[in-house]
Formats: C-alpha cells, structure tokens, sequence
C-alpha cells in the first residue's frame, strides 16, 4: 500500500467513525423503551416496537463497525504490511478494504 493509499484509507476511516460516533447516540435515543403511560394507542404501541428493534439492529452494526474501522485505523498506523494479504502477500483492493475494514484478506484467499 502506498503512503498516498494508507492516507486514503485513514482518511475514510476517520470520517466513517465520526459519522458513526454521531449516529449511535441517535439510536440509542430510538432503543430507549416508551414509558408506559406515554398516551399512543396500541397501533403506535406496535409500531414502536418494530421501529425499536430495527434501531437496535442498527445499532448493534453501527457499533460493531466503529469498532472495526477503529482498530483498522490503528493497523493503519502501526502495521507496515497493512493493506496487504496475510496469505499471499499481495495488495488488499482499496474498495474491499472500505467495505470491510476488518479484513486481512484479498477476496482469493478469503475464501
Ligand atoms: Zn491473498
């Protein structure tokens, strides 16, 4: 990986988790249970809870990708060999490396 890549990535990273660092308190806003005597009927009681466990399901990601473009950021930093295949050696593409910050791994040997 190039010196002009690792900046890239970092870049991209960075930007990702503040986005995700803004986002995950949002979430956690929708998580939070409706008090019982809140005044909806019990359609929107329903509605709720559908809408709560679609913010936990995000959230749960959200917090998971944080996580892993935070360590990837750190191997970006710290690791010479970052961006390159554990297995082969060869260059890990930039658009795999977005998508899943977490791999250390081209697609071949992925697999
Ligand atoms: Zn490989």
């Amino acid at each position: 990986m190039t010196e002009k890549e690792r900046q890239e990535f970092k870049r991209f990273a960075s930007e990702e988790m503040d986005a995700l660092k803004a986002e995950i308190p949002r979430l956690e806003e929708l998580v939070k249970p409706v008090a019982p005597d809140n005044a909806i009927g019990r359609v929107s009681r329903m509605d709720n809870i559908v809408n709560q466990s679609v913010a936990e399901a995000q959230l749960s990601k959200a917090r998971v990708r944080l996580a892993r473009l935070a360590d990837a950021l750190r191997r970006a930093d710290e690791d010479e060999d970052f961006g390159l295949c554990l297995v082969c050696d060869e260059p890990i593409p930039m658009a795999r490396l977005k998508a899943m910050p977490e791999t250390q791994y081209c697609v071949e040997c992925a697999e």
